[in-house]
């Protein structure tokens, strides 16, 4: 299967050639060339566990990767999630459901494509010969998890920039205490935006990045948006047969990349009947779904920190659709968008998708009253796919099947679950990191310091 980019400029590529650049040279994001109809191994991977559904799902899109090869990459990447059923299921009540994809290695989501997309490197090192330097930029789950997807990695030297005192202290945590010395949490003094500037500079020096072997962990990884599809199939699948009609997923996003995952699949032709689009106070994605206009706004500090962005990457994934695959839309719609901070859609097909915003005041409420009813702890994020539960009479609360996604464990944010419930939430994971030693590296966010910090520790293989 070949790969082409949203924005039309380049030339298809290899599915490793995807994975392994992340952004297209045109600065679009690669889908595949035609969508594969899935319907016709449904019957058969209705019966797998996860990691062969994963494999099997795999097998279609890696085309360029040996069987044997793909086969023990995801065979590697579900071995240190706490649950047996990797993504296991919580019925609430007739019609309301979890879906847990907290069971990984730094207890959010993010584990699911980043223990995988460590492997598929490793594998490429293996094959190529040559080591490589990864660099990201995170506000808190995303490089802990690609941290913890590249730990102990022959030939892999992984640099993560955050801001200063503005991710939570566990999250910290989850990158200063790994005790590996391929690691370096880089610590800047300003925002995340700072860290995700600084970033895209030092890779527009093209001659540094083929000196050092730099590869990227963002959220627009094409491998990371495969991944994600796997738990919505495996999701369908644990309902009864029954239960399988009318299931809207209910997912809490900032990116739009753990939704796009599930509209991949429906058109894929797996039968979900819907998505509802879950966002906290910074609500750019639920204002479009109910206007069609797309406007930037200032980013505002939430208690779901993971989904505190404006700019979601992913949607230009689902604007390449929504415009007939026509790239040369898509160019016009992001370059207005990033000119004037708005896009005005004339027409948007916003069927199957409904929305709801939650601001920090409703999210604590949502976590009480989400406890008192159902007795379950949820995190900041999934609170917000509970939006129902504070306006019944508002929402026809939960008449159709729901499943809502919980995106992180609540023990990662003990504080707002404390000020909701008047309980801690603990898990042994964190606990554990508590009396470890915290290795961090303070590094002005300039690209010439990073660069310059990133020559210094690069390992030789
Ligand atoms: C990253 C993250 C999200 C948002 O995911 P998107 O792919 O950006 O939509 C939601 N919840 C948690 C806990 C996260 O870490």
């Amino acid at each position: 299967m070949q790969y082409i980019s949203t924005r039309g400029q380049v030339p298809a590529v290899s599915f490793s050639t995807a994975v392994a650049e992340g952004l297209a040279p045109d600065g679009g994001l690669y889908l595949p060339k035609e969508l594969p109809d899935l319907r016709p191994y449904l019957i058969d991977w209705s019966k797998l566990e996860f990691a062969s559904l994963c494999e099997a799902f795999f097998g279609i899109f890696a085309t360029d990767i040996d069987p044997i090869e793909l086969k023990n990459v995801v065979a590697r990447s579900y071995t240190k999630f706490d649950h047996s059923d990797i993504a296991p299921i919580v019925r609430l009540s007739e019609n309301l459901f979890v879906l847990e994809l907290f069971h990984g290695p730094t207890l959010a989501f993010k584990d699911f494509a980043l223990q995988l997309l460590g492997n598929f490197y490793e594998a490429q090192i293996t094959r190529k010969n040559s080591p490589i330097a990864v660099l990201g930029a995170t506000s808190g789950d995303t490089g802990a998890a690609a941290i913890h997807g590249l730990l102990g990695k022959e030939g892999v030297t992984t640099f993560i920039l955050y801001p200063e005192g503005r991710i939570s202290p566990l999250q910290e945590r989850q990158m200063a205490c790994t005790g590996a010395d391929n690691v370096f949490p880089l610590s800047i003094k300003g925002s995340f935006d700072d860290a995700q500037t600084a970033m895209k500079t030092v890779f527009e020096d093209l001659k540094f990045a083929s000196e050092i072997g730099l590869s990227a962990v963002n959220s627009i990884n094409l491998a990371r948006i495969l991944a994600q599809c796997v738990y919505y199939i495996s999701a369908f699948f644990r309902l009864s047969e029954d239960e399988r009609e009318d299931i809207t997923f209910v997912v809490p996003t900032g990116n739009f990349g753990n939704v796009l995952a599930g509209w991949l699949v429906q058109r894929m032709g797996v039968p979900i009947k819907g998505f509802r689009v879950a966002t906290n106070q910074n609500d750019i994605l639920h204002r479009l779904f109910e206007t069609g206009i797309y406007e930037l706004e200032e980013v505002a500090p939430s208690v779901a920190p993971s989904m505190d962005i404006q700019v979601a990457s992913n949607f230009e994934r689902f604007i390449y659709y929504a415009e007939d695959s026509d790239a040369d839309k898509v160019r016009e719609i992001i370059q207005t968008f990033k000119m004037t901070g708005k896009y005005v859609f004339e027409y948007l097909d916003r069927s199957g998708f409904s929305s709801t915003r939650t601001d920090d005041d409703e999210i604590s409420r949502i976590i009480k009253e989400v406890y008192l009813k159902y007795g379950y702890i949820a995190d900041p994020h999934t609170a917000c796919g509970f939006a129902p539960v504070l306006n019944p009479s508002k929402h026809s609360q939960f008449s159709d099947k729901e499943i809502v996604l919980a995106t992180a464990h609540p023990a990662k944010f003990p504080d707002t679950i404390d000020s909701a419930i008047g309980q801690k939430s603990t898990h042994h994971s964190l606990e554990v990191l508590k009396s470890r030693e915290i290795v961090k590296y303070s590094v002005e966010p300039t690209p010439e310091a990073i660069k310059a910090f990133m020559r210094k520790h690069v390992s030789q293989v």
